[in-house]
Order: structure tokens, then C-alpha cells, then sequence
């Protein structure tokens, strides 16, 4: 459904992507992900035909998704898009501005539109509250209902809940992600969070190097981490003997080859994350209890 065939792109002299091709079907969720800067915010640009690719081809069904060059307004009706820097209209509500691009032919429908999107992103109790007076966090949760409010065929969301504290996050990623399954809305997300991805995108898009290092399920990239980069999305995770092995895949043993010598202990909730030694090299276990520094401890792989 949508197709992005060879786009390079780059400011000025700086490039950013090259040779980005992958595809998306209709109602899929797929993630972007990728170290800051890597152009995750320049790709979804390009794809809502903010910026025009130097190269390449992007179709979302068969309309060409064209750049300012070639298009005078700047988006189109079947996909929205939320940026990272949102703007909103500070002097207005919090329903009106949700309910901004909602018609204004059927006053009762657009009423309880509103009510609806309010409780995707729990916002009920705001409802009347001018937008200025709203934290950041409120405020971004704002401009996702009020890309949700025409029911867009496709969503771009670029860090969607980077300012949504944790006790919200949770609730509202699964009624939001929840939310665009059910209505069969195509949603590519910009995000470095794993929280953000690994429940809910059906692919992970890796981009490094201007490139796309990986593309595939999160299930399949976290079992078979080709490259550090992508373990590290998922964890602490060491280097041994050239394979790439999660914190957690270290086990304490009474006895083994893999002899380690604990440096430091980090509480990490429901376990701790181990610092140690092993000939000169750091490497990072789970435990669930701490070790006094200087410790010899024996670990093995558990796959
Ligand atoms: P990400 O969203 O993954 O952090 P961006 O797409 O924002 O990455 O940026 C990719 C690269 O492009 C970075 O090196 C950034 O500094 C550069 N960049 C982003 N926006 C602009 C711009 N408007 N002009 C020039 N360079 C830019
Ligand atoms: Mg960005």
C-alpha cells in the first residue's frame, strides 16, 4: 500500500538516506527506529511530502506522494501526520482544538467525535481547558487525537509519547495502538523507546548509516540481533567470542570456564545488573541479588 522505492535524501551537502526502499501494507504498524540523528524525523518528512526526496519514488496506493516542489499544500487527506514539535492552538481548548478539521455540518456527530477521541487519549477531564494552560505531555496527547479525528487511511507519528510521563504511557499506548488496529489505520512510528515497539509494530525498520540495516519483526530482530546496534535497541547485551549475548543470557553457575570479576551492581527493579570483568573486557549479567566488588563469579549462556 505504501511503496518507498529508492529515495535518497540529503540537506544541503549532508546526506541523510540513501537508497531507502521498503514497503507497508494497508493497516500494518511499523516502526523506525534508530540512533538520534539517523534521520528517522527527515524519512517520515518525506513520506507526508514535506520535503522532496533528491531521488526515488514514494506512493501511498497509486498517488504519488510528491514534495512542496511539485505540490503547493503541503499533506493530504488520507494520512496525518504528528511532528515532533506539535503545534497547537495555544488560545482555543482542548475539544476544539481536536475537533479543528472535524465538519461542522453535523454539530451532534462532531460532539461526540470529540468525546471519543478525549478517551483514546484520556483526556476527558480537559475537555474545556485551553491548550497554553496544558503540560507537554497533555499537549502531545492533544495533537495525536486531533490527527485521529478524520480518520486518516495512514498515521505518521514521530515520538509520539517522548513527553508523556510513565504512569501515562503504558494506558495510552495500548488504547492508542489499540485503538488503530480496530479501525484498520496503517501507522508508522518514529521512536528510540522499545516499550513503543515491541508490542505493538508488526516490523522494525533499522535505519543506520543512511541505510536500512534491518527490516523485520521485532521477535525476529530481538532473537537474531545481527548487529550491536540493533541488540542495543532491546538491552545491555555483551560481545563474546564474536556473538552477540543479552545480559539476561548470562546465568550464574556454580562452575564454568566464563570466570568474571564484579566491578559494580545496579538495582534495576526486579533484578540487578551486574558490572563485571571478564580478562579485561566489561561484561553486564542479571542477578537478583547484589555482589560485594571484587567477587569471582562463573557464568553461562543460556540460550
Ligand atoms: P532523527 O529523527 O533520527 O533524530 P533527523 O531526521 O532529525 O534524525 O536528522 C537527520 C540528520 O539530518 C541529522 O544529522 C540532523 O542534524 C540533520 N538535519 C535535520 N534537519 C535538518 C535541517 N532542517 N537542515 C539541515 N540538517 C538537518
Ligand atoms: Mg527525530
Amino acid at each position: 500500500m505504501l511503496q518507498v522505492k529508492n529515495i535518497s535524501f540529503k540537506y544541503q551537502k549532508n546526506p541523510v538516506l540513501q537508497d531507502i526502499s521498503f514497503s507497508v501494507e494497508s493497516g500494518e504498524h511499523v516502526s523506525i527506529i534508530g540512533e538520534s540523528g539517523s534521520g528517522k524525523s527527515t524519512l517520515l518528512k518525506l513520506l507526508y511530502g514535506e520535503l522532496d526526496a533528491n531521488k526515488g519514488h514514494i506512493f501511498w496506493k497509486d498517488i504519488e506522494i510528491l514534495g512542496p516542489k511539485h505540490n503547493l499544500v503541503v499533506g493530504y487527506d488520507f494520512m496525518k501526520y504528528v511532528a515532533q514539535e506539535f503545534d497547537l492552538m495555544p488560545f482555543i481548548t482542548v475539544a476544539e482544538n481536536i475537533g479543528k478539521h472535524l465538519s461542522n455540518f453535523y454539530p451532534e456527530e462532531k460532539q461526540a467525535r470529540i468525546k471519543e477521541l478525549l478517551e483514546i487519549v484520556e483526556l476527558t477531564p480537559f475537555a474545556n481547558t485551553k491548550v497554553k494552560l496544558l503540560s507537554g505531555g497533555q499537549k502531545q496527547r492533544v495533537a495525536l487525537a486531533r490527527a485521529l479525528a478524520n480518520e486518516p487511511e495512514i498515521l505518521l507519528l514521530d515520538e509520539p509519547f517522548s513527553h508523556i510521563d510513565n504512569f501515562k504511557k503504558q494506558s495510552l499506548r495500548q488504547s492508542l495502538f489499540n485503538y488503530l488496529k480496530a479501525n484498520n489505520i496503517t501507522c508508522i512510528v518514529a521512536s528510540h523507546d522499545k516499550e513503543d515497539v515491541l508490542p505493538y509494530s508488526d516490523r522494525m525498520i533499522v535505519l543506520n548509516n543512511h541505510k536500512i540495516e534491518a527490516n523485520n519483526t521485532p521477535e525476529h530482530l530481538y532473537k537474531n540481533p545481527e548487529t550491536p546496534l540493533i541488540a542495543s535497541f532491546f538491552g545491555e547485551f555483551n560481545v563474546i567470542n564474536k556473538k552477540i549475548i543479552y545480559a539476561h543470557q548470562l546465568h550464574v553457575v556454580e562452575k564454568s570456564d566464563l570466570e568474571v570479576i564484579v566491578k559494580q551492581c545496579y538495582f534495576k527493579g526486579h533484578y540487578y545488573l551486574i558490572e563485571a570483568d571478564l580478562d579485561g573486557e566489561n561484561v553486564f549479567f542479571r542477578h537478583s541479588e547484589t555482589f560485594t566488588t571484587n567477587t569471582i563469579v562463573c557464568l553461562s549462556i543460556v540460550k
